[in-house]
């Protein structure tokens, strides 16, 4: 089953467009992330799918319910909407804010709502809490438990991570990967942050020039990516020079740009026809970055990161040690 669908949706803002014939489907207990870079318009296709936008073409459904034509009777309320700033009310304490969109329920049901989510989000003890005496973390959640409270069937994200350290933006996506699939809920994410993306979701849809390039699970774009934008967006790679399939067994008709990923990147000193010259060593905490260019292709320069620089000192020649199965051919 469908629980949301784009169909050639286009929005403009005063003539200028912002994005064109964008559709997707997202399925029911699906998390959908929409990456793409700062202005790219994800908020907008977020604020469209809650009717908060509706100046635009095409179409948006909520299952078989088309918002243009029904806005009224689409289940709209089953749509909860989580923003990056919060959005709490700093008034209201911890308990208040939960139970606030709990309008039509006793007070005895509302209290033992907010009690089991306060439990199921580790939010006890912080239950008569100002929000401004709660740490990131704690108010995100707080954030996702007052969403959660009125029991929404659909989630948008909009980059919900962002405002938090980098530790606890790991363990907290973490954490609502697993309350969205436990409650069986749909999710539309965006974010910028393509870590975020590739841990998180089924399927990864990806904006650049007004447009989406590509859709697929996240290894679909990792290992296949339809251009060099998708590619470089997704993870470092290395451009090599198109001669070096000659030596591998592949085909090149069409011309295509020969690209590896700097993780399938390695060197070796055993000889072989691609000589690299090292041209800078950049420490990075856990990992070395070398810097080499190629000897016989002084434009291609090739990342390579190792552990151990224990061997080699800048001017060294070395060998490019790649397997063909890691190579990508592309169109540009
Ligand atoms: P993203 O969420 O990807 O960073 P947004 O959807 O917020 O991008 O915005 C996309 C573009 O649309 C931006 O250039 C932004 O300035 C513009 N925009 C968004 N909302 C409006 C609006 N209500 N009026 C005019 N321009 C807008
Ligand atoms: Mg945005």
């Amino acid at each position: 089953m469908i629980a949301i669908s784009l169909k050639n949706y286009s929005i403009s803002f005063q003539d200028i467009n912002i994005l064109s014939d964008v559709s997707f489907d997202v399925k029911e207990g699906e998390i959908f992330t929409i990456l793409g870079a700062s202005g790219s318009g994800k908020s907008t296709i977020l604020r469209s799918i809650s009717s908060l936008e509706n100046d635009y073409t095409g179409e948006i459904s909520l299952g078989a319910c088309c918002l243009k034509d029904n806005i009224n009777s689409c289940a709209t309320q089953n749509i909860g909407y989580i923003f990056q700033d919060y959005a709490l009310f700093p008034h209201l304490n911890v308990q208040d804010n939960i139970s606030f969109a709990l309008k039509n329920k006793s007070r005895k049901e509302k209290e033992s709502i907010v009690d089991k989510l306060l439990k199921q989000f580790d939010l006890t003890e912080q239950k008569y809490k100002q929000i401004h005496e709660l740490s990131g973390g704690q108010q995100q959640r707080v954030s996702i438990a007052r969403v959660i409270a009125y029991e929404p069937k659909i989630l948008l994200l909009d980059e919900p991570f962002s405002n938090l350290d980098s530790l606890l933006r790991n363990k907290t996506r973490t954490w609502l990967k697993n309350l969205i699939k436990e409650l069986g809920l749909s999710a539309i994410l965006v974010t910028h942050d393509k870590k975020e993306a590739l841990s998180i979701s089924d399927k990864i849809a990806i904006i650049s020039n007004k447009k989406i390039v590509q859709i697929g699970t996240p290894k679909d774009l990792f290992f296949n990516p339809i251009n060099k934008y998708v590619a470089k967006f997704l993870g470092a790679i290395n451009e090599l020079p198109k001669e070096i399939i000659n030596d591998f067994d592949i085909q090149n008709s069409k011309n295509l740009e020969v690209l590896i990923r700097v993780n399938k990147t390695y060197i070796t000193k055993k000889k072989n026809n691609y000589a690299l010259k090292l041209i800078d060593i950049s420490y990075c905490g856990d990992y070395y970055e070398l810097s080499f260019e190629f000897v016989k292709h002084k434009d291609f320069l090739i990342t390579v990161l190792v552990e151990d620089i224990s061997n080699i000192a800048i001017n060294n020649i070395l060998y490019l040690d790649i397997k063909s199965k890691d190579l990508m051919l592309i169109s540009k």
